[in-house]
C-alpha cells in the first residue's frame, strides 16, 4: 500500500477522504492505488469525473487540471479530468485491467450497451454470477451507424465503467458482425479484441431450393482458387465420408455438399480473406475471431455446421466462438419461440461438432430474454457458449425512464407505435403494432409494467436508432439529451433496472 493510501486509509474511509478534497461523490469501489498515485471516479451535477490524487502534478498521457489540496497538513496534487478518450487511452496504459483481453474458450456473455453508460449496471449482474466472462464493449458496425457512435466511444465507455465498478476480473471487446476489411481495420485502431465476420453477403440462400442441376453448375463455378481447393478434391473430401461425433454419426450425400457448398462457398472465401486481413493488421496483438452465419435466412443445418467449420480449418482459420442460425425463431428482446425439444437435440448436434472441430464456442445471438434455451445451452454447451444480448439494455434504460420521467416514456413510446413497421425492416421481429400498448392506456404506476408486453417490447427494441437520432427542425435532438439527462440523473434507477434483468441472463450459466 502507498503512503496516500495509507494517509486515506488513516482517515476512516477513503472514498470520503477523497470527497472531501475533490468535491466529488467518489465511487468507492473506483479508487485504485497504483503506488505512485490514487485513481477514482467521481461524479458531480450528474458529470463523471476522474481524479488522480499524488505527491506532485504529473501530466503524463492524461488530460487533467491540476490544484494543490492539503490533507491534514499534507500537500498532494489533485488532478480532475473529463471521461474523454485521451484519459479512457491513458488509463487503460495506467491500470491495464480497464483494457480488454482475449477472453478465449472461457464461458461468455456480450453485453452490449447502446447508450454507452450501462457498464456499471451490467457489471453489477456479472458480480453475483461465477465463471462467465463478460465482454462489455460490443456493438456491431449497423448499431454503431444506428446511435452515431464510433468504436473509440464503444471501447471507451467499457473502460469508465470497468473502472467506475472496480471490475478487475477482465473483459472482452466484441467488433460485432464485420462484414469488410474496412470495418475490422476501423475497430482494430480502436483496440478491439474479438473480431465477429459476418459473410452473410456472400451467402448463396437460393441454393437451399435450387434444382440439382442448378446447384452442380454454381458448384462448378465456385470460387476455387480463393478456396484453395478444387470440385473434385472437395467432393471426395465429403461426399460419403461419416464423422463420428460423441457417438452421433453425421455425414453428406453429395446432395448435401452441393447445398452447402453452393450456400456457404463464397461466404468461406470471404472468411478466409477477412481472416488473413485481420492477421496483417493485428500483427503481434492478441485477437480472437467468431464466425458468425446467424443472419442467413433458413437455420444452419448440423452437416453444413460441419462443412463450414471443417472448410475454415483447412483454409487456416482459428475461431474462438461460432453463430450458427439454430432453429426456431431468436426474435429481439423476447423469448424463443419454437419447439424446445426440436431445439435441444439441434442444439446437441452442434455442441458435438464444436467440440469435435474446435473446440471452439457456440455462440447465441439475439440472445437476449431467450430465458427457455438457456438452461437447455449451458448444459449440453458446458463451457463452450458465448450468450449475445445488446438491445435488452436499452429496454431496461426505457424501464428506468418510465419509472422516474412517465411523460418522457410516454413520447418515446409514441413515436414507436410510428416508426414500427418502417425500423422493423432490418430485423427478426414479429410484433403487430396494433397491440402495442397505448402511451395514455395505462397509469404511470404501471407504465414500466408495459416493457413486459410482447409487441411493446419489440417495437421499443427496433425504434432505438430513431429515437436516438431524432433531430427537430434546428436540428436539435428530440429524445437522446434528455434520455441520456434523466438516466444520468438517475443512474441508481439504470443500474438496479439492468441489474435484474441481466442477472436472469447469465444465471443459468454461472457455475
Ligand atoms: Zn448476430
Amino acid at each position: 500500500m502507498s503512503d496516500i493510501m495509507r494517509h486515506l486509509e488513516s482517515k476512516g474511509s477513503p472514498e470520503l477522504a477523497l470527497a472531501a478534497v475533490s468535491g466529488l461523490d467518489v465511487y468507492p469501489r473506483s479508487i485504485v492505488d497504483s503506488g505512485d498515485a490514487i485513481y477514482f471516479l467521481g461524479c458531480r451535477d450528474n458529470v463523471h469525473r476522474l481524479g488522480v490524487l499524488r505527491k506532485g502534478r504529473s501530466a503524463g498521457a492524461f488530460e487533467l487540471a491540476w490544484q494543490d489540496v492539503t490533507l491534514d497538513g499534507r500537500d498532494y496534487a489533485l488532478g480532475i479530468g473529463e471521461e474523454n478518450h485521451a484519459n479512457a487511452a491513458a488509463l487503460r496504459e495506467a491500470l491495464p485491467f480497464t483494457a480488454p483481453i482475449r477472453v478465449g474458450t472461457k464461458r461468455s456473455a456480450g453485453l452490449g450497451d447502446r447508450l454507452g453508460i450501462a457498464t456499471p449496471g451490467h457489471l453489477r449482474a456479472m458480480r453475483r454470477s461465477k465463471g462467465i466472462v463478460p465482454v462489455l464493449a460490443q456493438q456491431s458496425i449497423r448499431e454503431m451507424e444506428r446511435t452515431e457512435r464510433t468504436p473509440e466511444d464503444v471501447m471507451d465507455a467499457a473502460t469508465w465503467g470497468v473502472f467506475q465498478e472496480g471490475w478487475r476480473a477482465g473483459f472482452g471487446a466484441d467488433a460485432d458482425h464485420l462484414k469488410t476489411p474496412e470495418d475490422i481495420d476501423y475497430c482494430a485502431a480502436s483496440g478491439f479484441v474479438w473480431y465477429t465476420f459476418d459473410p452473410r453477403d456472400h451467402v448463396d440462400n437460393d441454393a437451399e431450393e435450387d434444382a440439382v442441376d442448378v446447384l452442380r453448375k454454381k458448384y462448378e463455378a465456385l470460387p476455387w482458387a480463393d478456396l484453395d481447393a478444387t470440385p473434385a478434391s472437395t467432393r471426395e473430401q465429403y461426399v460419403g465420408k461419416e464423422w463420428d461425433l460423441e457417438g452421433y454419426r453425421l455425414g453428406l450425400t453429395e446432395e448435401d455438399l452441393l447445398r452447402a457448398a453452393c450456400k456457404y462457398g463464397k461466404a468461406l472465401a470471404h472468411l478466409a480473406s477477412m481472416y488473413r486481413h485481420l492477421v496483417d493488421v493485428m500483427g503481434e496483438r492478441p485477437f480472437e475471431v467468431e464466425v458468425s452465419v446467424d443472419e442467413t435466412e433458413t437455420p444452419t443445418k448440423p452437416h453444413e455446421h460441419l462443412y463450414i467449420a471443417s472448410e475454415l480449418k483447412r483454409l487456416g482459420l482459428e475461431w474462438t466462438s461460432l453463430a450458427p442460425r439454430y432453429i426456431g425463431r431468436f426474435e429481439k428482446g423476447v423469448d424463443y419461440i419454437g419447439d424446445l425439444a426440436a431445439f435441444e437435440e439441434t442444439f446437441a448436434q452442434h455442441v458435438a461438432i464444436a467440440k469435435a472441430l474446435g473446440p471452439y464456442k457456440l455462440s447465441l445471438h439475439s440472445g437476449s430474454d431467450k430465458f427457455s434455451i438457456y438452461p437447455i445451452a449451458a448444459r449440453l454447451a458446458g463451457e463452450l457458449v458465448h450468450l449475445k444480448t445488446a438491445g435488452t439494455s436499452y429496454l431496461e434504460a426505457l424501464r428506468a425512464v418510465a419509472r422516474v420521467d412517465p411523460a418522457l416514456f410516454r413520447e418515446i413510446l409514441a413515436f414507436a407505435i410510428e416508426h414500427y413497421e418502417e425500423d422493423k425492416a432490418s430485423y427478426h421481429v414479429s410484433a403487430d403494432v396494433n397491440k402495442v400498448i397505448r402511451p395514455d392506456a395505462v397509469s404511470d404506476e404501471e407504465l414500466p409494467d408495459v416493457l413486459d408486453q410482447f409487441d411493446t417490447r419489440e417495437a421499443l427494441h427496433v425504434t432505438f436508432g430513431s429515437v436516438l437520432t431524432l433531430r427537430d427542425a434546428e436540428g436539435r435532438s428530440v429524445f437522446k439529451d434528455r434520455l441520456y439527462a434523466v438516466l444520468e440523473a438517475n443512474e441508481t434507477e439504470h443500474y438496479a433496472a439492468l441489474e435484474s434483468h441481466i442477472v436472469k441472463h447469465v444465471t443459468p450459466f454461472s457455475d
